[in-house]
């Protein structure tokens, strides 16, 4: 059987649905294949944090990227709730950043560039403030930063929302889809489609490669390899009365990230041995309790209600920008992958990025801005984690 469409979406991730969603929106007539329930990877597994951005002073497009994409998530889900009925958790929580020494004139400098409203908070103030946090003592070595329109929203909620959202538009989403491969003419280099494990035949204009830390295996029989790794992430929940502050708390690699309903995220490890296995660890469990631990000693006597991994989709570049570009020998396939800690900030903007260029017309960011690795630009470090 061949089914026909004007674009071919595989994967259902938040960078897939983004932009199937944004396709339909845009008239195309689009499928999307997941192999296995859509929302389910590492975009159902992250905290959903979206730190601040202003577009209009940036200029790498990383800081592009991740400041436009900023500035759409209140529109984009209030537009969202209206069209599905669903509410997806967006909200400016404010954020709280800890920063070494020794990082802190490189940022500070790229925040005031970029004009993004903070404020560093010494230890008296921050300790009248947020008393419930055992931090302020830390003050010397290391430096906090308020950051009033940081925000967050619930991973599964804005995933839901987006697949309901396709689902009105008209996207055809195909589940349970393994073994989706590309299928070649025989004496050509020319796609003919994808092939699935049934032996149906897709084929499109455009094809898109959403594949999150799986991208390489459908580019690899292409001969292109992106250097696209899994990078476990474990992240432990409590259900509090109420959590005691509201704000995002940013130390290293870790987080904790209360929701208005009681639940504290408290993330994440960055596991790059681990390949493709999603479990949870004792380790992991014991690390992120310590974390917490330190940061808020009243959750001493709570309990961990909860524990989950997933796999981002890391790359082998130091700066981690995402891969938004088109295969050269292919050019009617394209890959939106990469974007490893930041998925779900950076999700509105790649979509609107990688639709633009399929329709040909002017964009946020500069043609190339996202290439495949070997011509990527090293020597960037973004303003933000997550
Ligand atoms: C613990 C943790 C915390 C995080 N916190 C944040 C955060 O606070 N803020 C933020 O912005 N980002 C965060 N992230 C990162 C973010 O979640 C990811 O960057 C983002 O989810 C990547 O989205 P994706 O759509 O590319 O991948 P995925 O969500 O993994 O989706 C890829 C989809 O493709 C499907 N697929 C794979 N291969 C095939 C195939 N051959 N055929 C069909 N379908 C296929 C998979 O089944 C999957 O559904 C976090 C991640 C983790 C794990």
């Amino acid at each position: 059987m061949k089914t026909s469409a004007d674009i071919i979406i595989i994967g259902g991730g938040v960078i897939g649905l983004t932009c199937a969603m944004l396709a339909a929106e845009a008239g195309k007539k689009v499928i999307l294949l997941e192999r296995g329930k859509v929302g389910k990877e590492s975009s159902w597994a992250g905290a959903g944090i979206i730190p601040p951005g202003n577009s209009k002073n940036t200029e790498h497009p990383g800081d592009r990227l991740r400041a436009w994409s900023s500035e759409q998530f209140p529109l984009f889900s209030e537009e969202l709730q209206k069209r599905t009925g669903i509410d997806n958790g967006y909200f400016r929580c404010g954020g709280l950043e800890w920063l070494d020494e020794n990082q802190v004139d490189n940022l500070v400098e790229s925040w005031q560039r970029e004009q993004i409203p903070f404020e560093a908070i010494e230890a008296k103030k921050g300790s009248q403030l947020w008393p419930q946090l055992d931090c302020w003592r830390l003050v010397g070595k290391e430096r906090a930063f308020y950051f009033p329109s940081m925000a967050q929203v619930r991973n599964p909620r804005h995933l839901k929302a987006l697949f309901s959202s396709c689902i009105e538009l008209g996207v055809e989403v195909k589940e349970n889809q393994e073994r989706v491969r590309f299928q070649t003419g025989e004496s050509s280099q020319k796609i003919i489609g994808v092939m699935n494990d049934e032996n149906n035949l897709f084929n499109a204009e455009h094809y898109l490669i959403a594949s999150g830390a799986w991208s390489d295996e459908l580019t690899v029989p292409l001969g292109v390899s992106l250097g696209v790794k899994p990078v476990r992430g474990q992240i432990i929940t409590y259900q509090l009365g109420g959590v005691p502050f509201r704000e995002v708390i940013l130390m290293g690699k870790c987080y904790l990230v209360p929701r208005q309903d009681g639940l504290l995220l408290v993330g994440a490890t960055e596991e790059w041995q681990a390949g493709y296995a999603k479990e949870i660890t004792e380790s992991g469990r014991e690390d992120l309790r310590q974390f917490a631990e330190k940061i808020c000693p009243e959750l001493r006597k709570e309990k961990i209600v909860h524990q989950w991994a997933g796999l981002r989709p890391g790359s082998s570049s130091p700066s981690c920008v995402p891969i938004i570009d088109r295969l050269q020998d292919y050019p009617e396939i394209w890959v939106s992958t990469g974007h490893f800690r930041a998925g779900i900030q950076l999700s509105i903007g790649s979509a609107r990025y990688w639709l633009d260029q399929i329709l040909q017309r002017p964009s946020f960011l500069p043609l190339g801005a996202f290439p495949l690795q070997g011509k990527r630009d090293d020597h960037w470090s973004p303003a933000f984690r997550s």
